[in-house]
């Protein structure tokens, strides 16, 4: 109950103000990051600080995702610039650009240059998407298999793959050049017999988007096929990233709040009609 989680978050705070920090981190990361955000929030920039050096870069990275993108700015302002850039290297890719985008030019740039390659290169194609498309709010962190792989292999695989996936519940199958070719659930993976291959059980009809498909027809998509995620391809069906229906509330959320903007925005002037007729 409610003060039940005072108490709780009291204890941190004590936590903090001692400088223990393995009672800190023990409290802490026992919380939800939304709730860790919602403390992280709360502090001064002192005491920021003194977090940033108890937590490991992909610990920030949990809380950095789950503050709202307008108050960013100043956390990743106030690390220096080595962490901040390992942060948002641990960070989903798609939560990575949002953040960069908010950023000064100039601190982008320094970031990418020490990031690791890998990560740096991946953010860098997903900066170059235009806003609102597919391209701008897919995450590249995905789980693809073989379809002449054995389901004990796609097993072993996804076992290794998981910890950095933003979801497993779908894997795709990617043919030699990269192209989509099926998907399966979990729930398809894990009632199969471990000597099948993945091309009996894989279905070939994958639904996917556009990499330019615009965000308010891909809500109404996830929405019509009830799908957890949705695969993200080129014109030529490469599989480019996926978008989770976590980021796609988000973008409901966003088209309901510009939507409203706009319908206020239309009662100050006079409509069309009107001026018609004057
Ligand atoms: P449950 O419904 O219990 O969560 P499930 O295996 O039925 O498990 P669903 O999310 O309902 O999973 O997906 C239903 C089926 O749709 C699965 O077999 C899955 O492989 C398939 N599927 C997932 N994504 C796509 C897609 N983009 N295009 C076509 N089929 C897909
Ligand atoms: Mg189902």
């Amino acid at each position: 109950d409610e003060q039940e989680r005072e108490q709780y978050w009291e204890k941190i705070q004590d936590a903090l103000f001692n400088q223990q920090i393995d009672q800190f981190r023990a409290e802490f990361l026992e919380l939800h990051p939304y709730d860790q955000a919602k403390i992280f929030e709360t502090q001064s920039e002192q005491v920021r600080q003194q977090i940033y050096s108890y937590l490991a870069s992909e610990e920030i990275a949990d809380v950095m995702e789950n503050i709202d993108i307008e108050d960013i700015e100043p956390f990743f302002t106030e690390m220096t610039t080595a962490f901040a850039a390992n942060v948002l290297a641990e960070m989903s890719t798609d939560d990575a650009v949002d953040i960069l985008n908010q950023l000064d030019k100039n601190k982008v740039a320094s970031y990418l240059t020490i990031m690791e390659k890998e990560a740096a290169e991946e953010i860098k194609q997903l900066l170059h998407y235009e806003e609102k498309t597919a391209g701008s709010i897919m995450t590249t962190e995905f789980v693809v298999l073989n379809a002449n792989q054995t389901i004990k292999e796609a097993m072993k695989h996804l076992r290794k793959e998981a910890p950095d996936a933003e979801t497993i519940y779908y894997t795709y199958v990617i043919d030699n050049q990269k192209r989509l070719v099926g998907v399966l659930s979990l729930r398809d993976l894990i009632i199969a017999e471990g000597d099948w291959l993945i091309s009996d059980v894989m279905s070939e009809r994958v639904v996917s988007v556009p990499v330019g498909e615009d965000q308010e027809d891909i809500a109404k998509m996830m929405r019509d096929y009830d799908f957890l995620a949705l695969p993200v391809v080129d014109f030529q069906d490469h599989l480019l990233g996926i978008i989770t229906v976590d980021d796609i509330m988000d973008v409901m959320q966003e088209e309901a709040s510009d939507d409203y903007s706009k319908l206020a925005g239309i009662s100050d002037v006079d409509s069309p009609d009107d001026s018609a007729i004057a």
